[in-house]
């Protein structure tokens, strides 16, 4: 196969720590045939060349500028498929935090006298700017799920990806659960994948992966209270990377935008 015939892949980064794309290089060095698979046309972290000629496009960070629309949008009119990479794309992630903040007080606190030119507005997932065609979860993704998800693609399956809490995975790893120190963990409504790695060290799941499709978010908030723990800690752990997702839903509580 010629490599034009090859699916050609881009990767994009918005706001993140960028720790996607290079989990990604790591995933990619150890699955040298992956990489022989796909025409690689532009991936800022590991290569000058700029393609714009791209099938698949993975997008890592979250959209946090009004001109970071045009470029979302410019990418999915280009791609056949656009997956979100982690977290942050994901779901807003660690970045959507500020947005509980002024975004005044947050630019100037970033910037000081700065903050005036700062073309900035609160984090968000980039679905909320475009349609996309799946994601690979977490904070950052996990190397083997990233490969298993390029697979699926280029078999042109749908995507699979655990639908089943992080507990199932806990309770598979015999782990006292935590509950019983008195810590919080997201692991009954996240979805799992990542191998409960967070409980299986001693400390609650923060929610990285997102929530499962069907979360029981009544069922945990029962658990934590049969167990004495203050719901201050669980809110502070959701906040943690979904806070895009707990504003709007205040917001669609109260019937507003
Ligand atoms: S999801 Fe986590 S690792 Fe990935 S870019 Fe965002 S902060 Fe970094
Ligand atoms: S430690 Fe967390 S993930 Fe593990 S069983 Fe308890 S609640 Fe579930
Ligand atoms: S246990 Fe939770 S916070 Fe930790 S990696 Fe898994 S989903 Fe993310």
């Amino acid at each position: 196969m010629k490599s034009t015939d090859k699916p050609k892949v881009a990767f994009f980064d918005f706001a993140g720590c960028e720790g996607c794309q290079l989990t990604v290089i790591d995933s990619l060095q150890n699955h040298p045939t992956l990489l022989e698979a796909v025409d690689i046309v532009q991936f800022r972290e590991a290569m000058s060349e700029k393609g714009d000629d791209y099938q698949i496009a993975f997008v890592e960070g979250s959209c946090t500028r009004p001109v970071d629309e045009s470029r979302l949008k410019t990418i999915r009119e280009q791609a056949h498929i656009v997956i979100a990479l982690g977290a942050c794309a994901h779901l807003g992630g660690v970045n959507a935090l500020r947005n509980w903040q002024s975004q005044a007080e947050v630019l100037r606190y970033v910037y000081g006298r700065m903050a005036v030119v700062q073309d900035s507005y609160p984090a968000r997932p980039i679905e909320a700017i475009i349609p996309i065609d799946g994601f690979v979860p977490g904070c950052p993704v996990d190397r083997e799920e990233f490969v298993q998800i390029v697979k699926m693609l280029l078999q042109g399956r749908q995507l699979r990806i655990p639908d089943y809490p992080v507990c199932v995975e806990c309770k598979l790893k015999e782990n006292e659960c935590v509950f019983n120190y008195g810590k919080a963990c997201l692991g009954p409504v996240t979805r799992a994948g990542c191998g409960a790695i967070c409980p299986s060290n001693g400390v609650g799941c923060d929610g990285c992966r997102g929530p499962t499709s069907t979360p029981n978010m009544e069922g945990l908030r029962i658990a934590l209270s049969e167990y004495g723990i203050n719901e201050d800690l669980f809110i502070k752990q959701i906040k943690l990377f979904q806070s895009y997702q707990l504003i709007h839903d205040k917001r669609d509580d109260h019937g507003s935008q």
